[in-house]
Formats: C-alpha cells, sequence, structure tokens
C-alpha cells in the first residue's frame, strides 16, 4: 500500500515538472522564435533596400536616355551610348527607344530583333505610363532567350519650340534581367546566411503567386516578409531560416534536458519519500519498544516497592527481633555468672562448659547488637550540614586506647564537611577507622592516613588509607555484603557486619564506597558522598 503511494506521488511528481519543463521550454523557443524573426527581418529589410537601390539604378538609365533626347530631339550615336549605360549602371540586359511607341532601336540587337516594330499603344501598361507620365515597371516575365525580366518604360515629352507645348515623343525602355540584377545584389548571400528565399510579387494575379525569383522549390514556412518598391510595382521578399523556426535539434537536447532534470527530481522524490517512510516505520518501531520499556519499567517499579516492602518487613523484623533476643541472652549470662559465683565445688570441666557457654552468649550478643545496627542504619535519618573532621576527632578519642595498644598513628587533613546524618557519619568513621587499626601487620604498627578532596561534580572524596595486610582483588565486592569475613575468629575478631553498615550508610547517603588493595601492601577506602544531598 505505501509502495503504491509512493509510485503515485513520483508519477505526479514527474508529470508535473515535465508539464513546467515544456512549458519552459516552449516560452524559450517562443522568444527564441521572436528573436530570430527580428534579425530575419532585419537581413531581408537589408536585401531588400540593396535589391530596390540597384533596380532604381538600372533603370535610371531610361531618364539619362530621355535627357539626352530632350537635349538633342534625335540620337544618332543610340549604341554607344547606350553600351555606355549599360556598363556602367549594370544589371540591364538592352536598351530601347520607342519613338511613337513603336519600338525602333535596341541596344544590343543581337537576339532582340523580334522586338522590333513591336507598337506599344496596345500595352495598358505603357498607356498609363504616358497618362501619368511616370516611369512605369512591367513583368516580371519569361524571356524568348530565358531568364526573366523586367521592364522600365518612361514616357519621353519633348517641347515644341514654337508652341512651348510638350508633346508624347515616344519611350526609352530599359529591360532588366533579374538573374544579373540579383547577382549584382548577391541575393545568394542569403542561402549561405542559412536562410531560403523567395522573391514575388505583392499583388497576386488570379490568386496566384508571381515568384521573381527563389532559392529552392520548397515553399517557405512562416516566412518574414518585407516589402521591395520599385516604381509601381511592389515586390515582396520573404525568407525563413533553413532549419525552421524551432530547430529539430534543439528541441530534442532541450527534451532531454528536461527529461533528465524531470527523471532526477523524480528519484530525489522517490528517496525522500522512502527515507519519510523509513523513518515513519522506525517511529512506530521506537514508539512500540518505548511503550514496551514502560510497561516493563512499571513491572519493575512493582517489584520495586514490594521489594522495599519486604526489605521494610525484615529489617523491622531483624530490629525486633534482636531486641527481643538480647533479653533471654543477658539472662544467660548473668545467670551463668550467678553459677559460678554460688556453686565453689564445680570440678574442673563443668566449670570450663559454663564458661565456654557464657564466651558464646557474648558473641551472640554482639551478633545481635551489629544486626540491630544494620537495621537501625534505614531508620530516623536526619541530613545536616556536619563538621565533618570535629567528627573524625571523636572517633579518634574514642578509639584512644585501640590506639595506643597497637602503638599505631592517625593522621588527617583536608577533611571538608558535607551534608549528612551526624551519627551514621560517626559510625562510618568508627567501622573504618577500627578495620584499619585492626587489620594490621603482625609486629608493624598500624599507619592510618585520611585525607579528602572536592570534586567537580559537587562530591566529597575522603580516603581511608592504611599499611595494613590488604586484601585480594576477588573480595573487593565480597566484604561489603553482611556477615562476610576473610578471616577466622581466632585470627581477627569481628562479625563480618562492618563494612555492610558503612555500606548501607553510604547509599542511604547517595554515596559510593570503593576499596583498592593487594595482600600485603594495605588498603585504601575510597568513600564519595554529595556534599549537599538532593531533597
Ligand atoms: P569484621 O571486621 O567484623 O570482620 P567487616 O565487615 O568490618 O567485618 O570486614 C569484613 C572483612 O573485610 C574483614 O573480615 C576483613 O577480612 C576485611 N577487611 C576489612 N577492613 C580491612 C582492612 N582495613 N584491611 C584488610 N582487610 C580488611
Amino acid at each position: 500500500m505505501a509502495n503504491k503511494l509512493i509510485f503515485l506521488k513520483v508519477t505526479i511528481i514527474f508529470l508535473l515538472s515535465f508539464g513546467i519543463g515544456c512549458f519552459v521550454i516552449y516560452s524559450l523557443e517562443s522568444r527564441r522564435e521572436l528573436d530570430s524573426r527580428a534579425l530575419a527581418t532585419q537581413i531581408a529589410s537589408s536585401h531588400a533596400q540593396s535589391i530596390e537601390k540597384q533596380l532604381s539604378r538600372s533603370l535610371s538609365t531610361t531618364l539619362a536616355l530621355a535627357t539626352i533626347l530632350k537635349e538633342n530631339s534625335s540620337f544618332p550615336n543610340f549604341d554607344s551610348v547606350a553600351a555606355d549605360l549599360i556598363k556602367r549602371y549594370g544589371g540591364i540586359s538592352s536598351l530601347q527607344l520607342a519613338p511613337d511607341a513603336i519600338i525602333r532601336k535596341i541596344f544590343p540587337l543581337e537576339g532582340n530583333e523580334p522586338a522590333i516594330g513591336l507598337d506599344l499603344k496596345k500595352n495598358p501598361k505603357a498607356v498609363a505610363a504616358i497618362e501619368t507620365r511616370q516611369l512605369m515597371v512591367e513583368g516580371p516575365f519569361n524571356l524568348i532567350q530565358e531568364g526573366v525580366a523586367v521592364v522600365g518604360r518612361y514616357p519621353v515629352f519633348l517641347q515644341n519650340d514654337k508652341t512651348g507645348e510638350e508633346n508624347f515623343w515616344g519611350f526609352t525602355t530599359a529591360l532588366i534581367e533579374l538573374s544579373q540584377l540579383l547577382a549584382i545584389v548577391d541575393i545568394h548571400g542569403l542561402v549561405s546566411k542559412n536562410y531560403h528565399y523567395e522573391l514575388s510579387n505583392a499583388v497576386f494575379i488570379k490568386d496566384k503567386k508571381t515568384i521573381i525569383a527563389q532559392s529552392g522549390s520548397e515553399t517557405l514556412e512562416n516566412p518574414v516578409s518585407v516589402e521591395v518598391q520599385v516604381a509601381n510595382e511592389k515586390w515582396l521578399l520573404s525568407i525563413s531560416p533553413k532549419s525552421g523556426w524551432y530547430p529539430f535539434f534543439y528541441l530534442v537536447w532541450e527534451g532531454f534536458l528536461v527529461f533528465i532534470f524531470c527523471g532526477t527530481l523524480s528519484y530525489m522524490g522517490y528517496r525522500h519519500l522512502c527515507r519519510t517512510e523509513d523513518l515513519k516505520r522506525a517511529n512506530l518501531k521506537m514508539t512500540q519498544e518505548i511503550n514496551q520499556r514502560k510497561r516493563a519499567e512499571e513491572r519493575v517499579m512493582v517489584h520495586a516497592e514490594t521489594l522495599q516492602a519486604h526489605n521494610k518487613e525484615l529489617e523491622s523484623f531483624a530490629s525486633i527481633a534482636s531486641h527481643d533476643l538480647q533479653e533471654p541472652l543477658r539472662k544467660v549470662i548473668i545467670f551463668g555468672d550467678l553459677l559460678l559465683e554460688r556453686t565453689k565445688n564445680l570440678d574442673e570441666k563443668s566449670r570450663n562448659y559454663i564458661e565456654r557457654m557464657q564466651k558464646a552468649s557474648e558473641r551472640m550478643q554482639v551478633f545481635i547488637n551489629d544486626l540491630l545496627g544494620y537495621s537501625k542504619v534505614s531508620s530516623g535519618l536526619q541530613f545536616e550540614l556536619i563538621h565533618t573532621e570535629k567528627i573524625l576527632e571523636e572517633v579518634i578519642e574514642d578509639l584512644e586506647a585501640r590506639i595506643s595498644e597497637s602503638g599505631g598513628t592517625v593522621e588527617y587533613k583536608d577533611i571538608l564537611d558535607l551534608e549528612a546524618d551526624p551519627f551514621q557519619m560517626k559510625q562510618l568513621f568508627q567501622n573504618l577507622l577500627s578495620n584499619a587499626l585492626k587489620y594490621h601487620k603482625e609486629g608493624v604498627p598500624p599507619v592510618v592516613n585520611i585525607h579528602g578532596k572536592s570534586l567537580d561534580n559537587g562530591m566529597v572524596q575522603l580516603f581511608f588509607e592504611d599499611n595494613g595486610i590488604g586484601l585480594e582483588e576477588k573480595y573487593r565486592k565480597q566484604i561489603f555484603k553482611p556477615f562476610q569475613r576473610l578471616h577466622g575468629r581466632s585470627a581477627y575478631a569481628g562479625t563480618g557486619m562492618g563494612l555492610a553498615i558503612c555500606k548501607k550508610i553510604i547509599e542511604r547517603h547517595n554515596g559510593e564506597i570503593l576499596v583498592e588493595s593487594s595482600p600485603g601492601e594495605g588498603s585504601v577506602f575510597q568513600v564519595i558522598l554529595p556534599a549537599k544531598q538532593p531533597h
């Protein structure tokens, strides 16, 4: 389903971008066509002007002939003058004189003999020329001797010296072969500029266009056209690019580019959509995992609460039990003492039994006391800012007898103040210091060094260093468990509860206790406690 949706979205992206791309190509091509047409119009205009100029120049020979006639009233040296004019003005096939509108003289005569004697009064354009007294251009028409030509006829009016009137004399005519004329203006230059051209009559005769000249046989596609004005005639010069206004190559190239662009865009879209889909799936999975974990945490919390309740129950049981056990035990010891005092004649063995019973009871009393101490750690905790060094000094004072007995020394410095329960701190210092004194090497007086340090994370470190027997690395954790001892009773007295009580006190103070030691190398007990308790 998700894949289908992605496919649909990618298709929409492709179609949309392709549509936009095509529109951009269309806009670009339209603009380019406008530019191309403007350029083509410029080029066509310049060629049209050249044609106009050359045609006017060639036709002006009729005026030249007329001027000579007006000055001399006759033309004895027509051939030489005509030859000279044809040479000088160019584009002219022949020049003619037609007095009384009948062609009498032609230069060059060769090939033009059939025209001699032709009466121009039957020609409506010639008649129109007489009426308007204007140069009249006629054509284009096909020449008998091949080619296409136009004729320019100028009606000559001579003044009668006596009456002063102007009388029609006849025509001076120039026959202009267009191939020659167009060669002079280099109309073929358009082809080398990659244009097709066509020169035609602007006025359609019988709905048909008369083509004067063209670059090829094909019809021009949507050409630009400019007018060529020659006397009474109007021609059209039309041109269009050989490769068309929308060159195939450009279209294919631009289409290809748009296709590649749209393809890339769609691919990127596809990648993005896939990634989003993956992300969604991952999110869903993560949410499920979080929910699972939350449920597990809730279960753990319930367990922890139950465990805490059990612990409390156990502690209160231990506390009550130790209280209740102490009383009968005290009685056993007292009555044992009384028994020893009163029965003087007890044999040695019985006396020994009673004494061993007494010692066992005393040991049990110590056990029970330690157990009671352990269970009391959890209750009645009161934090306050304590003067740590003062508490340590009190502990040292309490242990004075043991220190001097062992010949040991205790040194301390940098004991920082912190927020804690003063009674539990005293208990902590007492246990650590008495252990440091107790576990000394035989024959080596204990040297205990206590010093503190403040940490960047708001904690306070206290080190209890001794030069005692040390312990193996594997016991580093075990010694903090209740009733865990590494020695027999005969070697070192104790119950194995001292460090368990320390650990419990420190945990209640949100701290940590660690030991660094190796056998025979002494031990360093490290206590880390917060300077300020979190409320
Ligand atoms: P106890 O001292 O009553 O045996 P503790 O809980 O205080 O019980 O200590 C547990 C064990 O850790 C001891 O039996 C002893 O083996 C070891 N221990 C404690 N303190 C030291 C110390 N400073 N140097 C070497 N061993 C120690």
